[in-house]
């Protein structure tokens, strides 16, 4: 039995929509307050109207992730908002896909702007005040695709989702005698807004490429997060999860098919 994160405060990049928005769902039910950000107002709107009825307060505020100047401003709003800040989702992020041949210094900027400098500009903003907590907590939403597996069209994504890692590890070191840990979840494919829109054919494809035969859900991730986010996980650091319901283990398409 884990012990209650009642009265916690918490912010969530990228928390108006998919995963972020499963996580801010999944940390409120357990009575912690969110901040979710991401650029777009209404999208914020909604998912704080969507997540009114939750023991936690969900609040919202626009913010760029790949500016550090509202890393700190978000930071600032969450400890005025909750009287502290406690644990920090470092999730947004952006995967526009392009072939080696087609991508550009804008384009590789872009992913790495939002994706890993997005993560370090958050952490660093909020070191003073999960220090401030006593047992700060960061979750980073990495990706199987780039630490452990390939995508064609996705060269720079993958590398902006390993580079997350490779900050993790040191981060992890430097944050540790501040009692702040900081550990990552992979996620494998997470059906989202987005991937819903892509017909349910396609969905049964991707399915049927995972073990477990079922594409995850926003919750799945959520779940893996208020682990890390617990008073129990006080121990763990620098580590990885991933969460995929199988799909990174098949050594080929005909291990899938003996199942
Ligand atoms: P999504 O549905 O497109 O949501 C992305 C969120 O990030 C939105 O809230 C978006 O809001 C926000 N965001 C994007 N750029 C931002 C910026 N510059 N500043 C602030 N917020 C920004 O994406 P998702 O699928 O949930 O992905 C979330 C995370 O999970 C990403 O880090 C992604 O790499 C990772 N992931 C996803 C999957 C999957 O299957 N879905 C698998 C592995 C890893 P605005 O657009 O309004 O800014």
């Amino acid at each position: 039995m884990f012990a209650s994160l009642q009265g916690r405060s918490a912010i969530v990049t990228g928390g108006s929509k998919g995963i972020g928005r499963g996580i801010a769902e999944t940390f409120a039910n357990a009575g912690v307050n969110v901040l979710i950000t991401g650029r777009s107002q209404a999208d914020l709107d909604k998912a704080v109207a969507d997540l009114s009825a939750a023991p936690g307060k969900v609040s919202g505020l626009s913010a760029d992730v790949s500016s550090p100047e509202d890393a700190r401003r978000v930071v600032a709003e969450a400890v005025e908002r909750h009287g502290g800040l406690d644990i920090v989702c470092a999730n947004a992020g952006i995967f526009p896909s392009g072939r080696l041949e087609d991508l550009t210094p804008e384009s590789i900027e872009e992913v790495l702007a939002v994706n890993f400098k997005g993560t370090v500009y958050i952490v660093q903003a909020a070191l003073a005040a999960l220090t401030a907590s006593g047992h700060g907590r960061v979750v980073i939403t990495s990706s199987i695709t780039g630490p452990i597996t390939g995508y064609p069209g996705w060269s720079h994504y993958g590398a902006s989702k390993a580079a997350q890692l490779g900050f993790l590890r040191t981060a992890a070191m430097e944050l540790a005698p501040k009692q702040i840990t900081i550990n990552a979840v992979l996620p494998g494919n997470i059906i989202t807004e987005g991937l819903g829109e892509m017909g349910q054919e396609y969905l049964d494809q991707m399915a049927s490429a995972v073990p477990a035969g079922r594409l995850g859900s926003v919750a799945d991730i959520g779940n893996a997060a208020l682990f890390f986010a617990t008073d129990e996980a006080a121990y763990i650091t620098g580590q990885s999860l991933v969460v995929d319901g199988g799909q990174i283990l098949p050594e080929s398409h005909l291990a899938i098919a003996e199942l």
